[in-house]
């Protein structure tokens, strides 16, 4: 319970005494079966990293695996690598080369694989056509594209000719497609037709017409024929991708890169305010992603792996195509939503393509709560071994409706917390060995070391503070694009230069689990007791007619703030006085008359960025009658303004 009021700590309200055990099938078979990994990585973090390095194809060995000069790190420095090389020609060498790298599935139900072989020849011949269309190592490419096997084309030729990609997210606005490529001065966009999205269409060549009437730097626009959708062309500066692709040579030289030469730059969501364009480099990057996807997805040669991301965010990056096509794994991506036709689409999937590991967000395993189990009862899931999570802190009871009716109560859970700028996961447990606690993203991952701290940089051994990573990690980002002070200013000054700040709160228990408390803009403060978001929230959700809910603190006379509660309850259940005076006491019940909300407002939906994360700023903003902060990465705007109108009514 509250106890101590230290700065920069926080108060520790939720016990979770839930424990999960690997079933004994899972750890017998899992990649990694002992605790000792833990130890060697300590040990000799460097080699610990190094040996990932070497199970990936170099051009030129490394001379030295890192160079540490705070805060600037370089891994496995004078060797030579291609991303594309690792992720498709050293496949077709061997077995590999037959297997579905990609599976596909449209929103209409169209389907499309392709085999390890195919990737390459596509990658390759697109790779020709960049270089047909004078892009050079170290140019800017943007991509605007829906979830198609073309995504993941265009990145991986990218990356075989040097040249750096930024995606943009498709459903993204064109006023956001063109900051984006005027902060990386984009030579060629490439970009769909349009896309399909719960049943309808999104025009983004359309909308990328608008984008590059004010981007000077674009030279050339290649257009993936996705769903002919009316559009424009351009005489000299459009060009179909499918007619390039039939004059493109089958075979493209890899571009010897080093392993500090930037593979991409991307934006961050954009929860806390205007998103930072981030740096990530090539060696280490893949290295980073690499290990994490072997070790945390438990990664087998005969698994489909599905990562429900959007390529558009760093998860889709890392863990729909770099990580998994690194280690030859089959791939299924799916274009559209979880709930078209119907919300049992993402299970259909499931049943159909035998998926047996499962990586989402949340925000969408509350959305699967809110509509019921009845979506899932209609499939046949057994082909499920193992579950994750990624994107925000997951609610206790979310973990356990996750785990419950998902994960049949079989599926091992990991909760893996990172972030655009980490690259690769940082903390998570690993699948055959950590005993799992709802809601806890349980330990950094070998090789990786992580401390609570707080205001004044110290150690927290058991209890709430900020997260912070004390030693650098090979796919950690190396810059924010164009602005090298921010970097510094952002992640490196709370402390001193060589501890990064996640601006994410953090407890950790008496076993030294790691529990994500949200973040710390976010931390409210009433009564002196510096409370997080996630516990509130956590206790709310653990009502069982709750299926998601952010809470925030504003401005209070006496005590400093208060808290203010929305809700959102599941589909069988109705708003009114009743149900909020039973959320409070169930909060005071939970964790305490400390955390009991001075108001709840129900709603059936929460503001969220486009990747799906609660964006508790508007709410304070709403909640303290004050003008919209940024809302560029808001999904749905609408939502705001219903929840100001609601607020001021009520
Ligand atoms: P911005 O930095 O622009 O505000 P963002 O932080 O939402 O946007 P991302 O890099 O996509 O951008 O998200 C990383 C953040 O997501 C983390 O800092 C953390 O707050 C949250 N997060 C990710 N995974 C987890 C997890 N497993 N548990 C708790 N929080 C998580
Ligand atoms: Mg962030």
């Amino acid at each position: 319970m509250v106890e101590k009021n230290i700065e920069g700590e926080l108060a520790v309200l939720l016990e979770e005494g839930r424990r999960f055990f690997p079933p004994k099938s899972f750890s017998e078979k899992a990649n990694i079966k002992d605790e000792n990994i833990y130890e060697e990585a300590k040990n000799d973090r460097e080699g610990f990293w190094a040996k990932f390095a070497n199970e990936l194809h170099w051009f030129k060995k490394w001379d030295r695996v890192l160079e540490w000069d705070p805060p600037h790190a370089k891994w496995f420095v004078g060797g030579k690598i291609n991303v594309s090389y690792n992720c498709v020609d050293r496949h077709i060498q061997t077995g590999v080369r037959n297997k579905a790298a990609i599976i596909w599935e449209g929103e209409q139900g169209d389907q499309r694989t392709l085999t390890y072989w195919d990737l390459y020849r596509e990658v390759n011949k697109f790779a020709n056509v960049l270089k047909s269309l004078g892009v050079e190592k170290g140019d800017r490419i943007a991509i605007y594209m829906p979830m198609i096997p073309e995504l993941p084309i265009a990145m991986l030729a990218c990356a075989r000719v040097g040249a750096v990609h930024t995606v943009v997210f498709g459903g993204f606005s064109a006023e956001s497609l063109r900051d984006r490529i005027n902060d990386a001065q984009a030579k060629v966009l490439i970009a769909a037709d349009g896309g399909y999205r719960r049943g309808g269409i999104i025009p983004l060549k359309h909308d990328a017409d608008y984008a590059i009437k004010e981007t000077p730097s674009i030279k050339h626009v290649v257009i993936v024929e996705r769903g002919r959708f009316p559009l424009r062309i351009k005489e000299g500066r459009d060009h179909w991708w499918h007619r390039l692709m039939q004059e493109a040579k089958p075979y493209c030289e890899p571009e010897p890169m080093d392993a500090e030469d930037m593979l991409y730059t991307l934006y961050t969501s954009g929860t806390t305010g205007k998103p930072k364009g981030i740096i990530h480099t090539t060696g280490g990057y893949l290295t980073g992603v690499y290990a994490t996807t072997k070790l945390v997805f438990d990664l087998k040669d005969d698994d489909v792996y599905w990562c429900t991301a959007d390529i558009g965010w760093v998860t889709g990056h890392s863990y729909v195509v770099y990580g998994p096509l690194a280690l030859g794994a089959t791939v299924v991506m799916y274009e559209g939503a979880p709930d078209w036709p119907d919300r049992d689409r993402f299970w259909q999937i499931v049943e159909k393509y035998g998926v047996t590991i499962f990586y989402t967000a949340p925000t969408a395993i509350r959305a699967f709560m809110k509509w019921g189990i009845e979506w899932l009862k209609k499939h046949n899931l057994s082909s499920l071994r193992l579950l994750g999570t990624v994107g925000e802190p997951i609610n206790p009871e979310a973990w356990m409706w996750y785990h419950k009716y998902v994960g049949q109560e079989k599926c091992p859970v990991v909760d893996t917390w990172w972030q655009t700028e980490t690259g690769m996961i940082l903390i998570t447990p690993l699948p055959g060995i950590t005993p799992l606690k709802p809601g806890s993203a349980t330990k950094p991952f070998p090789g990786v070391d992580a401390d609570v701290l707080n205001e004044k940089g110290e150690s927290v051994k058991i209890g709430g503070g900020y997260l912070a990573i004390t030693s650098p990690w090979p796919a950690m980002l190396r810059g924010i694009y164009g602005d090298p002070e921010r970097y510094i200013e952002q992640y490196w000054s709370k402390w001193n230069k060589g501890i990064y700040f996640t601006a994410d709160g953090a407890k950790r228990d008496e076993e030294g689990y790691f529990w994500l408390l949200g973040r710390v803009d976010d931390v409210m403060s009433v009564a002196g007791h510096r409370i997080s978001t996630m516990e509130v929230e956590s206790a709310l959700v653990d009502h069982p007619g709750v299926a998601e809910s952010a809470v925030v603190g504003i401005p209070h006379e006496i005590k400093g703030q208060v808290i203010v509660a929305f809700v959102t309850i599941k589909d069988n259940h109705s708003p009114g006085k009743e149900m909020e005076d039973e959320l409070k006491e169930h909060v005071v019940k939970k964790i305490g008359s400390i955390a009991r909300p001075e108001r709840i407002i129900f709603s059936a939906d929460l503001p969220k960025t486009r990747s799906g994360k609660i964006m508790r700023r508007l709410l304070r903003d709403i909640a303290e009658g004050k003008v919209l902060g940024d809302t560029t990465t808001l999904a749905d705007p609408g939502i705001v303004e219903k929840l100001k109108e609601k607020y001021t009514e009520e």
